[in-house]
């Protein structure tokens, strides 16, 4: 049997998480055109986003600042839409919106001003999640905004030259069940569009619980592993 090119597993991992969406869509009664595809490239090198954009593959996602930044930088010339999906430091904040055109992680006030600050200097617009915390409120490592601080953050956002107000993101707390945890933010989400209808975008769901995300109402998943393989451990 021929090896396979490292172009072609990720080819077939796509085609894998590719089917996952629609079959998560069609149980969910909805169209596999709502749901968008982010691949986290984190861990990965430049060689394989160019891959994915060989592919077809237009957004991908870091977590990891300078990480981000440098691949960002390198892979330049592929007009790729690049989102930052990471715990973000308010001095960091300026310079992951002088590369990113989607910041998922922004969960409070203090975030903003370094974000529009960096979005001006780059003279783009960025577009902006407020990530939700999913987590019990006494856990005390908390990534994400409690639901009750999401409109302040949010307002701090509107009212931002430069950024503009997409939506919500959540990651599921680990050792919990991901749908119970995906139905709060179903729960969470519709108590938002009420007084942010326009801000409509969730990005919820990764490798191993797209399928719980989309059916709570999940508009984009980021996928990391099941398409580029096992990431290696972090020490
Ligand atoms: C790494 C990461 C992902 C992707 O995780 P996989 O399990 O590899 O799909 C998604 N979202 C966030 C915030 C991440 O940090």
């Amino acid at each position: 049997m021929a090896t396979m090119t490292r172009a072609d597993e990720i080819a077939a991992n796509l085609v894998a998480v590719r089917r996952r969406i629609e079959t998560a869509c069609e149980a969910a009664g909805r169209s596999p055109d709502d749901v968008s595809l982010t691949v986290v490239t984190k861990f990965f090198p430049a060689a394989d986003v160019r891959i994915l954009a060989d592919l077809g593959i237009t957004d991908v996602g870091e977590n990891r600042h300078q990480e981000a930044a440098a691949k960002a930088a390198e892979c330049d010339d592929l007009g790729l839409r690049w989102h930052f999906i990471g715990g973000l430091q308010s001095n960091k904040a300026a310079a992951v919106a002088a590369y990113a055109d989607v910041v998922e992680s922004v969960d409070r006030v203090k975030l903003v001003s370094g974000l529009q600050r960096g979005a001006q200097e780059r003279g783009a617009s960025v577009d902006v999640l407020v990530q939700v915390s999913l987590d019990p409120p006494d856990a005390d490592h908390r990534a994400g905004a409690a639901p009750g601080e999401l409109a302040a953050v949010a307002e701090a956002v509107e009212q931002a030259d430069g950024l503009q107000m997409r939506g919500l993101m959540a990651v599921a707390p680990l050792g919990q069940d991901p749908a119970v945890a995906f139905e709060r933010l179903a729960d969470i989400r519709a108590e938002w569009l009420q007084s942010h209808p326009h801000a409509s975008e969730l990005s919820a769901g990764m490798s191993g619980d797209l399928e719980a995300a989309i059916s709570c109402g999940a508009t984009r998943v980021r996928v990391g592993s099941a398409v580029l393989g096992p990431r290696p451990v972090v020490k």
